[in-house]
């Protein structure tokens, strides 16, 4: 295999470095779990991602989730374009607004209200505030492994069980801060019953991923969240679904669709802003009703409703909602990469399991099922690291992590599913 240069994104690193923690703006992108150089991206079109270096990669990771069209999709470039012709920001109502909010109803009639925020951490912890108003409750229940953004209180160490009180998995944060939030086992309901029978007047809500997509990806076992929708009902608790990365992803109408739950609040964040910050909460009227100025609960945001970000975050979900065969698209490519890699496991023994739904994949170094983040844990995350390399160098763009998705958008086709399956299938070869 030839060398990649890399010596553009080298140089830029050290600068970085310098000046920001890690050389990065987010953490996982200075590459911390499987060392290197984190490549610095120039530009990007449909499938494809260029570093400084001049380097091609098919990309797997969509910005993390945002980018379902692949990149710049001309008819998003346009609209952002005729918008920026009016102003950037003003602070002040939009037509726009209206229209987003119009729309995202209609997709998902469980949003009978809601707000525009900047990212999918203010939604979470907008959406946490509202049910802990509307509940007069402080205690929330989220899972292991599920990640909801930086909030504070979302920032809990993974410990399991009916006895731990929430413990900051971050300097900074105060112990105050994660006193009430307790943490459940994925794909377990006895764990969540548990919690409520120790505190069956106090909990506020439960915060769940519909597809945990922050250890890997993890589905949820049948009955898994009909099952938290009973206990909450059972408790008088709220249901959050955050759909920061499942919302319009898993179908149109998200993961209240495909599982058929109705949650009282839901997140959004990535593809409703189509690459621009936006996130979003909403749900039942009579719990968005105590938003401040109508109630008691506070949430405001300077450039929230950008106008900008929501001609972008439109013009993508009016298409994903005029063409429907996107959602056959990624899903149909992410089966193929998913058997294919299946197949190649099988023909190497290659000791992996492959994790999936719709255009959400996961590759863990185990060979044991993957269903919650105890099960993740198990994942060998050296031989993670040989692999990302080798397939970085080989031209595969993939989340720097073995607890990341592998996220396929509709720009990619057959042909680079295929090229990225004749890379693994070397890797295998190589090093099984
Ligand atoms: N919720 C989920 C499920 C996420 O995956 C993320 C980010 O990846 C967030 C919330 C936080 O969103 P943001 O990074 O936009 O603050």
């Amino acid at each position: 295999m030839e060398q990649m240069h890399i010596a553009h994104s080298e140089a830029l690193y050290d600068r970085a470095k310098e000046l920001m923690p890690g050389g990065v703006n987010s953490p996982v992108r200075a590459f911390q779990s499987v060392g290197g150089t984190p490549r610095f991206i120039q530009r990007a079109k449909d499938q494809y991602l260029y570093d400084e270096d001049g380097n091609v990669y098919i990309d797997y990771i969509g910005s993390w989730g945002p980018m379902i069209l692949g990149h710049n999709p001309d008819i998003v470039l346009e609209a952002v374009r005729n918008q920026l012709e009016n102003g950037l920001s003003y602070g002040a109502a939009t037509a726009l607004e209206v229209e987003m909010a119009e729309l995202i109803h209609q997709i998902v009639p469980c949003v009978e209200m809601m707000r525009m925020v900047n990212s999918g951490t203010e939604a979470v912890m907008s959406a946490v505030r509202a049910a802990r108003g509307f509940t007069g409750r402080d205690k929330i229940v989220k899972f292991e492994g599920c990640y909801h953004g930086h909030a504070d209180a979302m920032l809990v160490k993974a410990g399991s069980g009916v006895m731990t009180a929430g413990i900051p998995d971050s300097s900074g944060v105060p112990k105050g801060c994660t006193a009430d939030t307790l943490s459940a086992v994925y794909n377990d309901l006895d764990s969540v019953e548990q919690l409520f029978q120790q505190y069956p007047e106090e909990i506020a809500c439960v915060i769940v991923e519909p597809v945990a997509a922050n250890m890997g990806v993890v589905v949820p076992e049948k009955g898994f969240l009909q099952g938290i929708r009973q206990i909450c009902d059972q408790y008088g608790a709220l249901l959050i679904l955050d759909e920061v990365i499942t919302g319009f992803r898993l179908q149109l109408d998200g993961a209240v669709g495909h599982f058929g739950v109705t949650p009282d609040l839901v997140t959004y964040g990535k593809i409703i802003g189509g690459g621009m910050p936006v996130g979003a909460y909403g749900g039942r009227r009579e719990i968005m009703q105590l938003v401040a100025p109508l109630g008691s609960v506070y949430q405001a945001g300077t450039l929230s409703g950008n106008p900008v970000a929501m001609r972008a975050g439109l013009t993508q979900l009016r298409y994903l909602q005029a063409h429907p065969e996107v959602y056959h698209q990624v899903g149909f490519l992410s089966h193929r990469l998913r058997s294919g890699l299946e197949d190649i496991i099988r023909r190497h023994h290659g000791n992996c399991t492959v994790n999936g739904i719709g255009s959400l994949s996961c590759l863990y170094f185990t060979p044991e099922p993957v269903r919650n983040y105890t099960d993740a844990k198990k994942a060998d995350t050296a031989r993670f690291r040989e692999y990302f390399h080798f397939m970085l160098d080989e031209g595969n763009y993939f989340g720097p992590s073995q607890f990341e998705a592998i996220f396929v958008s509709n720009a990619h086709t057959l042909r680079e599913i295929d090229k990225t399956l004749g890379d693994a299938d070397a890797f295998f070869s190589a090093h099984s």
